[in-house]
C-alpha cells in the first residue's frame, strides 16, 4: 500500500489529499495546529462569526472538480451564490460605484458614477479575458518547471496575446496608458493586491485578475469561506484521508535522494510521496535542515500581509454590502509606505468585509460582523503594538468620516490579526499572505515548483509555490500535485 504524508492542512493540502487519495494513496495529513484551514479558519467573537483570511470567492469550479472527481454531487456538501453587485468602492472625494456582475450594468454604472465611458469597462473586461483564456493553461493550469509545458500547444495561445501580457509595462501604466479616470485607474491597479503585490511595479500581466472576478464571477459560500475547507475535509474523511491535528512535522526525512518518512513528536512515519502544504521557506529551513536549499527562489520579495481589526458593530449600515472598499488619496504613495518604507499608509485602503449581510445569524439582531482590513509590508522586524494602535486611530477616524457616523462608540468585541500571528498560526514566512509577491517578472512567473528536483517523492503545494496565492490558485497547485504524483499500480491502490 503506498502512503502519502502531507505536511499542512491549509487549503492547498485539504485538496491535494483529496487528490491523492483519489489515486489510490493512503493519505495521511499532519496539522500543527488543532483543526483545519489554515488561513482560512473560523471563529465567534461572543455573537458574531468571523471568516479569519480568506473573504473573496472566485473559481468555484475549483472546488465543484474535486467533489465530482469522488463521484459526489457538489450541492449535497457545499453551495454558493453569485455576488451582483460585487464589490462597494467609495473614494475620498464622496464618489461611490457599485460594482455589478452584469458587465452593461457595470458600465452605466461607472459612467453614471465616475463618467468613465462605457467602452473603457467593456475594454478592460475583454482585456482580462484576453489574457486569461491566452494564458491560463500555460502559466496557471500547469508546472511551469516541466519541458512539457513549453511543448504544448497552449503556449502559442499565450504568445498570440504577447502585447496584452505588459511584460514591459507595470500594471499601473498599462491601465494608467489606457484609462483617464483616476479612480478608475485605482479600482483596476488594486486587483494586484490579491496577490500581495505592487500595481506600480508588478508585471501589466497581472490585469488578468479582473477576469476571475468579473467574467467568471465572484461568489459567496453558503456558511461563510471555511465551508470551504469544512466541506473538503468531509470529503476528504470520506475517503479515508487520516487528519492528525497537532501534530507538526519536524522532519521531512529523506535517503539517497528520496523521501522515507516524516518525522513528529510523537513518531516516525513512513511516506512514499511527501506533499508539504507548509510555507516553501519554512520547509526548507527548518524540515530539510540538511539540504541545500534553493536560496534564489526563497529570497524573492515577500508578498504583503494584512492587519486586520474584527469589529463586532451594534448596528446596520444599510449602504454597505459583503465587500467594501474606502479609498485612499494617494494609491502610489500608499505602496510606496508598504514596498519601499516597510511601513503603513498614514491614509491606507480599507477593506470591510460583512457576511452578515448575507447571513444575519453571522451577527446579533441590529449588528454586523465587520472584518476591517488594510493592506501592510510582511514582517520585517517592525513595532506592530504601535502600528496597530496608529492604525486603528486612522481607519476609525476614516470610516467615520466617510459613514458620518462615530464607528468606534459601535465596537462592542473586538480582536486583531497582524504580520507575526499570520506567522505564528501558519508558519507562513514573515507572515506574508501569498508567499513571494508578483513585484517582478521572476517573481511573478517563475515560483518554487510544485515537486523537489533535488529529492524524489517530495512535493510541494500552498500559496507559496507555483502557481501563486489565494484560494483558487492554492487549489491549482493541489490539483498540479495530483498530476505529477506517480499512479498507484492497481494492485497496491487502498
Ligand atoms: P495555509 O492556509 O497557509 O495553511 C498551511 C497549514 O499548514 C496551516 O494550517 C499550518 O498550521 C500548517 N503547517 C505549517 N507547518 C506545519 C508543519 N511543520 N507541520 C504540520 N502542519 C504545518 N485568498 C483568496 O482567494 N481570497 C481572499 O479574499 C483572500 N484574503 C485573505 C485575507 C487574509 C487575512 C489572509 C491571511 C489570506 C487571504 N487570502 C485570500 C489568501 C488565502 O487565504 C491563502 O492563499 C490560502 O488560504 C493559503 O492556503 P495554503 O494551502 O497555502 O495553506
Amino acid at each position: 500500500m503506498k502512503k502519502a504524508a502531507i505536511v499542512g492542512a491549509g487549503i492547498g493540502g485539504i485538496a491535494a489529499s483529496i487528490r491523492l487519495a483519489l489515486k489510490g494513496y493512503q493519505v495521511t495529513v499532519y496539522e500543527a495546529n488543532e483543526s483545519f484551514g489554515g488561513k482560512m479558519h473560523e471563529f465567534w467573537l461572543g455573537g458574531y462569526r468571523f471568516d479569519a483570511g480568506p473573504s473573496l470567492f472566485t473559481l468555484p469550479r475549483l472546488v465543484d472538480e474535486l467533489f465530482e472527481l469522488a463521484g459526489r454531487k457538489p450541492a449535497d456538501y457545499f453551495t454558493y451564490t453569485r455576488l451582483n453587485p460585487i464589490t462597494h468602492y467609495f473614494w475620498p472625494d464622496g464618489s461611490h460605484l457599485k460594482a455589478y456582475a452584469d458587465p452593461e450594468k457595470f458600465a452605466q454604472e461607472a459612467a453614471q458614477q465616475l463618467g468613465v465611458p462605457e467602452q473603457d469597462v467593456r475594454e478592460v473586461l475583454a482585456r482580462s479575458r484576453r489574457l486569461y483564456r491566452g494564458t491560463a493553461d500555460t502559466f496557471l493550469n500547469k508546472s511551469l518547471h516541466k519541458a512539457g509545458t513549453y511543448l504544448s500547444p497552449d503556449i502559442l495561445k499565450a504568445l498570440g496575446c504577447l502585447t496584452d501580457l505588459g511584460l514591459t509595462t507595470t500594471m499601473h501604466q498599462a491601465n494608467a496608458n489606457k484609462f483617464k479616470d483616476p479612480r478608475f485607474v485605482q479600482l483596476l491597479d488594486r486587483f494586484a493586491t490579491y496577490n500581495g503585490s505592487d500595481p506600480y511595479q508588478a508585471p501589466g500581466t497581472l490585469n488578468i485578475i479582473p477576469h476571475l472576478e468579473h467574467n467568471i464571477g465572484a461568489f459567496y459560500p453558503k456558511g461563510g469561506m471555511y465551508a470551504i475547507a469544512a466541506s473538503l475535509v468531509k470529503l476528504a474523511e470520506e475517503l479515508c484521508v487520516e487528519f492528525r491535528y497537532r501534530e507538526p512535522v519536524e522532519q521531512i526525512v529523506t535517503l539517497a535522494g528520496k523521501v522515507m518518512s516524516v518525522k513528529t513528536a510523537q513518531d516516525n512515519y513512513n511516506a512514499d510521496v511527501v506533499v508539504s502544504n507548509m510555507d516553501v521557506v519554512p520547509t526548507y529551513r527548518k524540515l530539510l535542515a540538511d539540504h541545500p536549499a534553493p536560496e534564489k527562489t526563497l529570497k524573492q520579495p515577500r508578498s504583503s500581509s494584512a492587519l486586520i481589526y474584527y469589529w463586532g458593530i451594534r448596528k446596520q449600515f444599510p449602504e454597505l454590502h459583503l465587500h467594501n472598499i474606502f479609498f485612499s488619496a494617494d494609491y502610489r504613495e500608499e505602496f510606496e509606505q508598504i514596498f519601499q518604507r516597510k511601513t503603513i499608509s498614514s491614509d491606507p485602503t480599507i477593506y470591510v468585509n460583512i457576511t452578515s449581510k448575507l447571513e444575519p445569524e453571522d451577527a446579533p439582531a441590529g449588528s454586523e460582523n465587520w472584518f476591517v482590513m488594510v493592506n501592510v509590508p510582511h514582517h520585517q522586524g517592525q513595532d506592530w503594538q504601535k502600528l496597530i494602535a496608529t492604525t486603528r486611530e486612522t481607519v476609525l477616524q476614516k470610516l467615520s468620516s466617510m459613514l458620518h457616523t462615530n464607528i468606534e462608540e459601535l465596537i462592542e468585541q473586538e480582536q486583531v490579526l497582524d504580520p507575526l500571528l499570520i506567522e505564528s498560526r501558519t508558519s507562513s514566512f514573515a507572515g506574508a499572505l501569498y508567499g513571494s509577491s508578483s513585484n517582478n517578472m521572476m517573481a511573478a512567473f517563475l515560483r518554487h515548483p510544485n515537486f523537489s528536483s533535488q529529492i524524489d517523492g517530495l512535493y510541494f503545494c500552498g500559496g507559496s509555490v507555483h502557481p501563486g496565492g489565494g484560494v483558487p490558485l492554492c487549489l491549482l497547485s493541489a490539483k498540479i500535485v495530483g498530476e505529477l504524483v506517480p499512479d498507484v499500480a492497481p494492485a497496491e491502490k487502498v
